[in-house]
């Protein structure tokens, strides 16, 4: 690999599968407190809702987002998977999620320090199974996090997406691309975990964990991990790096309507995305009325009727 480096600011979002989107809403936009920035169907499968949750704006970085199968079966966790999603919460604050946390019936380790930094760590699941953690920070980043009918009180409110651990058969191939293209370095390791910070103050761990059985996609599980770019400049400059230097299979940039995207499998086998900042979730609605209705690309709004009869309905959460 030459001396290149992909102009990545960070985490730009996480995607994972969930099986009933009723319950997804309820636990997202409620017990966690996120915004549903944006009501969205699964383009490649518009029987399916794309729901993404985030911060008050819908800021890059802060964006969790499922595709919500009816009756999906399980995922399975394993290898050449993005296994926990850890979210940054000021250090402050973790007092008032152990308790949140209970009130809303999650079951939830800690909180408990990760690498000796001192971070309180408090470790819990989505109704699905998914891995969650919430990282309590001094400095936890971030910004627009209140918005009219918010859950959590402003200061409590989770900031971003801190990072997500990778577990793999072996790390190194995997530890190159991030601290050669991605512009990582390493920071910590203890025992099987590596750990690694990059640009934005985005985290990556590398959990080796050789002769595991493998990952299989469903219900609980990441689909994807997406690092940001501010443009489709980067975007190309970042596909160059990665396919021509790294020898990596990037697809073509990709349009998702919010952001532009490529995808690439990185050398443990976890899926890969990088996306750019604009045009955001307020491209196609208003930014106070972010996610209350059904969003279209153009290209499905002929369908819309049909697509909207078969999605099931959906409510908002109770507030509490
Ligand atoms: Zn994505």
């Amino acid at each position: 690999m030459s001396g290149s480096t992909v102009p990545i600011g960070g985490i730009h979002h996480v995607t994972a599968i969930a099986a009933d989107p009723q319950r997804n809403l309820d636990f997202y936009a409620g017990a966690l407190g996120l915004r549903l920035v944006k009501r969205t169907v699964n383009f490649d499968d518009p029987g399916t809702y794309h729901l993404y949750y985030g911060d008050g704006a819908g800021s890059p970085g802060s964006i969790l987002t499922f595709f919500p199968y009816v009756g999906a079966h399980q995922g399975r966790h394993g290898v050449g998977q993005a296994a926990e999603t850890r979210f940054a919460v000021p250090k402050s604050s973790v007092g008032h999620w152990v308790e949140r946390l209970m009130r809303h019936h999650v079951t939830a380790d800690g909180p408990a320090p990760r690498f000796g930094d001192g971070a309180p760590v408090l470790s819990f699941r989505d109704p699905d199974g998914l891995m969650l953690e919430l990282v309590g920070l001094d400095e936890p980043g971030g910004g627009a996090v209140g918005w009219d009918g918010a859950p959590v009180p402003a200061e409590h409110a989770i900031r971003r997406i801190l990072g997500v651990s990778l577990w793999l058969e072996s790390y190194d191939r995997s530890a190159a691309l991030l601290t050669g293209p991605m512009g990582f370095r390493a920071v910590a390791e203890e025992g099987d975990r590596h750990r690694y910070a990059g640009p934005g103050a985005a985290e990556v761990e590398l959990r080796c964990a050789p002769g595991f059985w493998p990952g299989a996609m469903g219900a609980g599980t990441v689909h994807h991990v997406a690092f940001r770019v501010p443009d489709l400049a980067a975007e190309e400059a970042a596909r160059v790096t990665l396919a021509r230097e790294a020898g990596l299979d990037v697809t073509p940039v990709l349009d998702r309507q919010y952001f532009r995207s490529v995808y690439f499998r990185e050398p443990g086998g976890v899926l890969f995305e990088i996306a750019t900042d604009p045009p955001g979730f307020a491209a196609d609605e208003p930014a106070e009325a972010l996610g209350l209705s059904l969003k279209l690309p153009a290209w499905l709004e002929p369908r819309r009727e049909t697509i909207e009869r078969r999605l099931p309905e959906l409510h908002a959460p109770v507030r509490r």
